[in-house]
């Protein structure tokens, strides 16, 4: 009996074990959810960079604090009212040379690329969660100053920490901004074989025209870029919709008055005479050592930049960077080949926002900080505030790559099909709409394209205040916008575009 009740208990545990268990051919930690984790690859300044970590002197060397910067200010403030009041730009000079070395000179890396002892990343995440999901992701960060290679090796030993800890194959990389440097390292170094999908938000995947021409010395402020980067920021701002009407009217105002054009008079005499001392002995000291921004120039800048700030062509230094022309130049064909092999793969990239107005290529349309043309590896594009000659989409075989306003030809892009163009979207500002977006992206089993949701065609118009993303339907015209979101700012740039005959949201003609 006693025999006979241990074989029943045995069968029972078998019957039992065989219902609960994986099917056989599945690996024992294998997750059938059925959605592979995502790994979010922060932008520039996604872990702080400290000085003196632990110790009483700690302090925050990138997003600095105001208290700090403060006091940096006071030791020079009195050098910079003396040279400002007798004319003295040598003491100005010297004192913006003082003011930059004391906020930011301790992140100078030295000749190896490597930081100083005393100047780290002191909590990097690590990967200790099996939690995945569509709201759930892990966030990779990095000090940004570093060579790209060195944090492409630790995402892929974070992917691998990841997928055993989720029981997933592979996983979902989402690169926003300067992640997109990280990418383009991984997939140089790793491929794509752990990788299901690749999204590239506003990357600077092909570099970005403020770095290259800030490295080949190439400088210029002026009004009408002045302006529009201010009113193009201005939606983007938080304080509600009557602080941005205000400060809205208030570029207008300065506008008739000329106050853009003194600012600029003032500021150009004043640059002309201190910017080469700012450049040798602060920003080329300080930030031309860091592979991480070389990252950041473009292909077609590379050979001026590395003439124009010094760099000795035997240094560790010289390798690094030209080691990460490697993964810019190859970005598009690592792309390419993924999404052949089944990657979902998709870039979204913002346009119609004045860039960074410091730059001789200030005319070039971009979503702030990033070139369209390069964050789409190649789309071919009017100058900010035109069009595309008639001539060149005449001469277009097929228009179905064309902006209906006419600002944007997709053909040319590397990836024309999985490549998404976000009207007035500023550098990565996020929104509910752009969330909603990436989780049809990121749920979809399929690789989705620009011609195949009918709600997400190839042109988007971001509106951050109303929260919406709309297809692109032609010129845009400020009354469409107060059409479609009553808001006092967009009342008062209806206002300003009756006063100054502006034919569309970026369009600013005097
Ligand atoms: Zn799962």
């Amino acid at each position: 009996m006693k025999y006979f009740r241990g074989l029943i208990s045995a069968v029972l545990a078998i019957v039992i074990c065989a219902s609960v268990s994986p099917p056989s051919f599945a690996l024992e930690s294998e997750c059938a959810c059925g959605f592979s984790p995502v790994i979010y690859v922060g932008p520039l300044g996604c872990a702080d960079i400290v000085r003196d970590a632990g110790k009483d002197s700690e302090q925050r060397l990138w997003k600095t604090d105001t208290p700090f910067l403060l006091k940096n200010f006071g030791k020079v403030s009195g050098t910079l009212l003396k040279g400002l009041s007798t004319g003295d730009y040598d003491s100005v000079a010297d004192a913006v040379v003082e003011f930059v070395n004391l906020s930011f000179g301790d992140l100078a890396l030295d000749s190896e690329g490597k930081s100083r002892e005393n100047v780290t990343v002191p909590e990097l995440n690590i990967p200790s969660s099996s939690e995945h999901g569509p709201e759930i992701s892990f966030y990779f960060d990095y000090d940004f100053r570093l060579d790209p290679f060195i944090h492409a090796q630790r995402l892929n030993e974070c992917i691998q920490q990841i997928k055993e800890l989720t029981g997933h194959p592979k996983v979902q990389l989402k690169a926003s901004s300067m992640g997109g440097v990280v990418l383009s390292a991984y997939l140089e170094t790793y491929g794509y074989s752990d990788v299901e999908t690749v999204i590239c938000q506003c990357c600077p995947l092909w570099g970005t025209a403020v770095a290259g021409e800030l490295f080949c010395g190439k400088f210029e402020l002026n009004a009408e870029s002045l302006r529009r980067y201010a009113q193009t920021a201005i939606p983007s701002l938080d304080g509600g919709d009557v602080a941005q009407s205000l400060l809205y009217t208030l570029t207008d105002v300065f506008r008739i008055t000329g106050i853009w054009k003194l600012l600029v008079g003032m500021g150009n005499k004043l640059a002309d005479r201190i910017i080469d001392r700012v450049f040798s002995d602060a920003l080329i000291p300080i930030f031309g050592t860091m592979p991480g921004i070389w990252s950041f120039v473009p292909q077609e800048y590379y050979t001026e930049a590395l003439d124009f700030m010094g760099i000795d062509r035997s240094s560790e230094l010289f390798n690094r960077i030209s080691h990460y022309r490697t993964a810019q130049t190859n970005i598009a064909g690592n792309l390419l080949e993924a999404r052949e092999a089944g990657v979902k793969t998709y870039i979204f990239c913002g346009y119609n926002i004045q860039r960074t107005p410091l730059v001789t290529a200030w005319k070039n349309t971009s979503d702030g900080t990033v070139d369209t043309k390069y964050a789409s590896l190649g789309a071919t594009c009017a100058d900010l505030g035109e069009t595309l000659a008639e001539t060149y989409i005449d001469s277009l075989s097929d228009k179905k790559y064309l902006s209906p306003d006419r600002m944007i030809d997709a053909s040319t892009c590397a990836l024309a099909d999985c490549t998404w163009f976000n009207r007035d979207w500023l550098h990565c500002n996020g929104q509910p709409a752009i969330d909603e977006f990436y989780r049809r992206l990121l749920t979809s089993d399929e690789q989705l394209t620009v011609f195949s949701m009918e709600e997400y065609p190839q042109f988007l118009q971001n509106d951050k205040n109303a929260g919406t993303l709309t297809p692109v339907t032609g010129e845009y015209s400020y009354r469409d916008l107060f059409r479609e979101h009553h808001s006092l700012l967009n009342l008062v740039r209806l206002i300003g575009s009756f006063i100054f005959k502006s034919r569309s949201v970026g369009l600013f003609n005097a």
